[in-house]
């Protein structure tokens, strides 16, 4: 997808992670919102730092760019520790794993991005690996065939995913702290604005911030997305400063939606709005309607949709909410919540 497609999109490419880096806070103090999880992390370390070892393994989970790989960096820092990134979609065979564990030194932060598409083989190493520091490393063939144990460093595993569910409960169980994060509020996505702006030298007014921070789709990385057009935009048509007039044009010329979805949130909106008459539909015909992966539309576009009340899961599949079709300027047929008595439960593939 070139950049232009996707500057609402909360992933990110190699250019803009470069970019990121830069805009990534180095403490919990400077991370801002999560309070939550941010003081659970902030204890966890202390207390492993009082110890002099290494901290217990953390699962992160929540939609892209709301902070995962920065409260990865954050712990590694704050534990003065060295940290490996590798992801799960590059760890095909168990061996791979293996290697990488018995490269590690000790305290060493491993920082596992989509945990939950390692391949299985890879997934049963890493069990015994968190709980006993331990590999069996086979040789030979056959019947032949013997484990020689392997000892590892302590090292600490990070492990993030977008889809939690999709963890066996084995490994879950294995992480002795698991966090949650949740979308930003508009006013946290404000300070992120302000405190990028600052360190990138740009001048933006309060009112600018404000625009940015409320259309931002409660995440960070759409926030400093958005302020890097918006910056494009006052450089070229005004003298460079950002304004909320600068702001709100620019906006418009990138297409964000006022409340900052994207081109698959509408997606899925208008398809279960106007295709589905309000549903309830299956997330694979869903899926298929729009032309997109069910994994996609699961891990992407539905969270936001669903906190911001404009979709539900129930056990018969997705609905349009009454707010849902009035963010696309309908009204819902009186039959389509309240027969179903929406909720939201787990995704039912139903
Ligand atoms: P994820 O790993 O969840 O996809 P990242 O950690 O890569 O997300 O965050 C994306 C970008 O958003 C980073 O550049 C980081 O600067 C910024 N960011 C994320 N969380 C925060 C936060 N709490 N405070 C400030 N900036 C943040």
């Amino acid at each position: 997808m070139s950049e232009d497609n996707r500057v609402i999109d909360s992933g990110a490419d190699d250019l803009e992670r470069s970019q990121e880096l830069a805009l990534r806070p180095k403490t919990l103090k400077e991370f801002v919102g999560q309070k939550r999880v941010a003081n659970q992390l902030d204890l966890l370390l202390a207390a492993a730092r009082n110890r002099n070892s290494p901290a217990d393994h953390v699962l992160l989970s929540g939609p892209p760019g709301l902070g995962k790989t920065t409260l990865a960096m954050i712990i590694a820092s704050e534990m003065n520790a060295p940290i490996r990134i590798t992801s799960g979609p590059a760890i095909q065979h168990a061996g791979d794993l293996a290697s990488i564990l018995s490269s590690l030194v000790e305290g060493e932060i491993l920082f596992l991005d989509e945990i939950h598409r390692m391949s299985r083989p890879a997934e049963e190493l890493l069990y015994l690996a968190m709980e006993d520091f331990r590999v069996d490393v086979i040789v030979g063939k056959g019947a032949g065939a013997t484990a020689i144990p392997l000892e590892l460093p302590h090292f600490t595993l990070v492990g993030a995913t977008t889809r939690a569910g999709l963890l066996p409960s084995p490994l879950r169980d294995r992480f002795g702290f698991t966090a949650q994060l949740d979308f930003y509020e508009d006013s946290e996505l404000s300070i992120i604005v302000k405190r990028s702006a600052n360190l990138m030298g740009i001048k933006i007014d309060e009112p600018a911030i404000a625009e940015l921070g409320s259309r931002s789709r409660g995440t960070p990385r759409v926030a400093n997305r958005l302020l890097r057009r918006v910056r494009d935009y006052a450089q070229v048509h005004s003298d460079g400063n950002i304004g909320v007039t600068e702001a709100k044009a620019a906006l418009e010329m990138y297409e964000v939606d006022a409340i900052g979805l994207d081109r698959l949130d509408l997606g899925v909106l208008e398809a279960l709005v106007k295709r589905f008459n309000g549903g309830p539909v299956g997330i694979s015909t869903l899926a298929m309607a729009i032309g997109e992966e069910a994994e996609t539309i699961e891990s992407l576009a539905e969270p936001f949709l669903v906190r911001m009340g404009f979709i539900s899961r129930t056990p018969r599949g997705r609905i349009a909410t009454p707010a849902g079709f009035e963010h696309l300027g309908m009204s819902a047929p009186i039959t389509s919540t309240s027969q179903l008595g929406f909720f939201d439960t787990p995704a039912s593939d139903a």
